[in-house]
């Protein structure tokens, strides 16, 4: 018996909001306030109009469908109100859902049942929260492709075909008639290979997969006056793009979010670098810093030089903050009263130069290809064959790092039962990915990230 559940799952203030409903009694309580109007009962994934009755008073005419079990979200039967968007006639259905024995459902509990009754696995599971939270039109189409299950097949697929090689080695430990060198050795140890640089390929596909679901963390800095506000604006303007507040998972601060072509880039917001006394502008230029190092580690600098003027000092201070950065592209701006004395420097400094002029709004597409280059997001694999969360990439170093030792110790000619061992932990590992063996904590985890209503 599935406890029915309910949840509002459109976000309030919108003209309509959708109550679901999933659970053994998700019709019957549909029927219990929902009439239709008109000669026509409901009928199967059917949206239907009708009026709302709670505690004999009519609330609302809404739209509502319910879905017959087993071809649904969660598997469940499930229903759903399309209600005007009033927060007081939300309330008053889901009080009268509860009043009829229907829970509020937790967060991401619809996808966990979904999970649970085998309609999605834990892969494609954390794809539809990808997919509710993604910031860029790249991030929503990985997400989709995710769920669109062509990853979850090819991990099931090489856990078959571990399952399939342990079994060889097994049948080498049950029957002693069989020796192990009658097994294909070559044939397995290049199989072992192939999988584990396939996952190893996958690993390190995490920090493009994360700078395309997060975005990433962003420092545009450049001494005082070299245009770095007029550069922010100018982006803000040129490509649409969308500003938005994430409050982030890991962190307390509410960042402002830039999207450029496809490119999430979570600014902070920098104090011009220079040498000061001035007590207050100190502060500002060590969280400068701050802001420099978090982007350079894990993300983008832009350093913005002022190209109407000779290089100076400061600048050059600018240059040694971006040069161990990850990716840091120098901007020349101002190019529309460029002068040339001593800029050459910056491409011994940075991978990229960008001339522009921020105020003209000139160079801002070539800044912005150079950005999808750096980042790697303009090559996008199309079978969502780039790893999102740290989960997956660690669960796939895992595996890699078991199949190595199973390699390793074939070669060496261990005895077929330490070679079982190891690939066994692969297989275990490779689970844990699909959700085939994973620990209902990590389940928990993951649910526990999604809103409520998914
Ligand atoms: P910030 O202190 O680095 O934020 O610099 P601002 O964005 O405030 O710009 C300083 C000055 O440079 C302003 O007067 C801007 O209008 C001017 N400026 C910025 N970009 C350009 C540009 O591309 N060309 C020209 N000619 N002036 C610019």
């Amino acid at each position: 018996m599935a406890q029915t559940i309910a949840a509002l799952s459109t976000a309030p203030g919108g003209a309509i909001g959708i109550v679901r409903i999933s659970g053994d009694a998700a019709e019957s309580c549909l029927r219990a306030l929902f009439t239709p109007v008109g000669s026509r009962d409901l009928q199967p994934r059917v949206l239907t109009y009708g009026v709302l009755t709670v505690h004999g008073r009519v609330i609302d005419r809404p739209m509502a469908v319910f879905f017959p079990a087993p071809a649904t979200y969660t598997g469940e039967p499930m229903a759903e109100i399309h209600c005007h968007g009033s927060s007081a006639v939300l309330q008053a259905v889901l009080s009268a859902l509860f009043d009829l024995g229907a829970r509020q459902a937790e967060p991401g509990e619809f996808t966990r049942r979904a999970f649970l009754n085998g309609k999605l696995d834990l892969f494609a599971a954390e794809a539809v929260g990808d997919l509710v939270t993604a910031h860029s039109e790249q991030a929503a189409a990985l997400a989709v492709s995710q769920l669109g299950g062509h990853m979850s097949t090819e991990f099931a697929d090489m856990r078959q075909r571990l399952i399939a090689v342990c079994a060889q080695f097994l049948a080498v430990i049950d029957y002693p008639d069989e020796e192990i060198e009658d097994l294909p050795l070559t044939e397995i140890g290049q199989t072992l290979s192939d999988m584990r640089a396939r996952l190893n390929a996958l690993h390190e596909s995490y920090s493009r997969g994360r700078a395309l679901r997060e975005g990433l963390p962003c420092a545009i800095i450049g001494r005082p006056n070299a245009g770095k506000s007029t550069l922010l604006n100018a982006l803000l303007g040129y490509d649409r793009a969308i500003v938005t507040d994430i409050a982030g998972t890991t962190r307390d601060t509410v960042e402002e979010t830039l999207c450029l072509g496809g490119l999430v880039l979570r600014l902070q917001d920098t104090a011009g670098l220079r040498e000061t006394d001035d007590p207050v502008e100190k502060i500002g230029v060590s969280r400068a810093r701050d802001a420099v190092r978090h982007a350079a580690e894990s993300g983008v600098v832009l350093a913005v030089f002022d190209g109407s003027k000779p290089v100076g000092g400061e600048d050059r201070m600018v240059m040694r903050e971006a040069k161990n950065a990850a990716r840091a592209v120098a901007i020349l701006n101002k190019a529309d009263l460029l002068r040339a004395e001593g800029w050459e420097e910056l491409s011994d400094c940075f991978r990229a130069v960008v001339p522009l002029s921020a105020k003209h709004r000139e160079g801002l597409s070539e800044l912005t290809d150079t950005l999808l280059t750096l980042t790697g997001v303009r090559d996008l694999p199309s079978d969502g064959g780039l790893i999102t969360n740290i989960r997956q990439a660690e669960t796939l170093k895992r595996t890699a790092e078991r199949l190595e030792l199973a390699a390793e110790h074939l070669k060496a000619g261990f005895s077929p039962d330490a070679v079982v061992y190891d690939i066994e932990g692969a297989i275990e590992s490779l689970g844990e990915l699909t959700g085939q063996s994973v620990q209902n904590d990590i389940v928990d985890h993951i649910f526990a990230n999604f809103c409520v209503g998914k």
